[in-house]
């Protein structure tokens, strides 16, 4: 197995040397891509994640989707607090709500905002994701360091008690996760439903708090989704940088039973793995999954409640200067929307 694609844009190889208690080896461009798909647990997985950073030349290179027409966003905004804890764990920061930037959708058009918000829209696009449906979840909310009432109140899980919502983490600056994630969701819509695809967002901004990760799962099931993926960055610690994809763990307690989706969320997250790398260049994780981009968690909520295929992705450290540098450019943003879109148009054509 040989890696024959390009080499990411604005790879840095000496960037990426996994300081901060991760494997030792260096991320250099060729050997990240072979020790990548060489490290993902099984053969088809491997498989597959080559398949998807092969490129051209291979019998199925990846779909190139239409990129849609960039934003005009500023810089992050400066004065926000900091919160410094691992995404899945923060709370309780009060982050700037101050809006640096403008989602593209707000510019082009305003009142898509509300259109989302109750049901899945018709499926209008006759693209090849023509009758797919698919739930984008926008970790966190912006509004949620002002209810933290609501948002520490315990959901059931399953398999134990969770808060309903959190924070998420910022960067040190100030540009928060939520934000974030909301922008990288709009971006993910333009591109899916210009593939046919019916888009659901779990929350688009409008509204003042969450929903509850019970909520969130609810709203995939509902929607009867092909695939649901929830957006993140992560709030570790400098040096610690990459993505990675967080699959289901086989959750069978209480409400949850997350045995049927074991399997297809697998094949949707390393799919996405495979296509965000070669997108937006960003390499796997240097401190969770071992270097794969994968990582496995029953601890979620968000996860094990859901009976539609689904995935998180943590697109990148807030707290690594490399990383946010990436996190907060327009221009990357649009290829992490782009990346993680591409992976489920390959779900779904698959
Ligand atoms: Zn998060």
């Amino acid at each position: 197995m040989s890696y024959v694609g390009p080499e990411p844009d604005g790879f840095d190889p000496d960037g990426w040397d996994g300081r901060g208690g991760a494997p030792s080896r260096r991320f250099g461009g060729r050997p990240i891509l072979v020790t990548f798909a060489a490290l993902v647990p099984t053969a088809l997985a491997a498989w597959l994640v080559w398949q998807v950073v092969s490129g051209p030349g291979d019998s199925e290179p990846p779909k190139v989707l239409p990129a849609p027409g960039q934003s005009s966003t500023g810089s992050p905004s400066q004065d926000g607090s900091q919160d410094g804890s691992q995404d899945a764990k923060a709370s309780g920061a009060a982050p700037s709500k101050s809006e640096g930037s403008k989602s593209p959708e707000r510019s082009a058009s305003p009142s898509k905002s509300k259109a989302e918000k109750a049901s899945p829209k018709p499926a209008g696009g006759s693209g090849p994701l023509k009758g797919k449906v698919v739930v984008i979840d926008p970790g966190h909310n912006p509004g949620n360091f002002k209810h933290t009432t609501e948002i520490n109140r315990s959901v059931n899980v399953g398999n134990g008690s969770k808060e309903c919502d959190t924070t998420g983490t910022s960067t040190n600056a100030g540009y928060t996760e939520a934000r974030f994630t909301l922008d990288v969701a709009k971006r993910m819509r333009t591109v899916l439903e210009r593939q046919g695809a019916t888009v659901q967002l779990t929350q688009s901004g409008d509204r003042a708090w969450g929903p509850c990760v019970d909520e969130r799962a609810e709203i995939g099931n509902t929607a009867k989704a092909d695939a649901v993926v929830s957006v993140h960055a992560d709030g570790s610690g400098e040096g610690n940088r990459g993505f990675h994809v967080i699959l289901p763990a086989s959750v069978r307690a209480g409400a949850a039973d997350t045995t049927p989706i074991v399997k297809p969320s697998r094949d949707l997250g390393e799919r996405i793995a495979g296509n965000y790398l070669k997108a937006t260049g960003q390499a796997p994780s240097n401190y969770v999954g071992g270097g794969t981009g994968l990582d496995t968690r029953s601890d979620l909520g968000g996860l094990n409640l859901s009976k539609v295929p689904k995935v998180f992705v943590e697109c990148g450290n807030m707290r690594d200067s490399q990383d946010v540098e990436r996190l907060t450019s327009d221009a990357w943003r649009q290829k992490a929307a782009q990346g993680i879109s591409e992976g489920i148009v390959s779900f779904l054509d698959g």
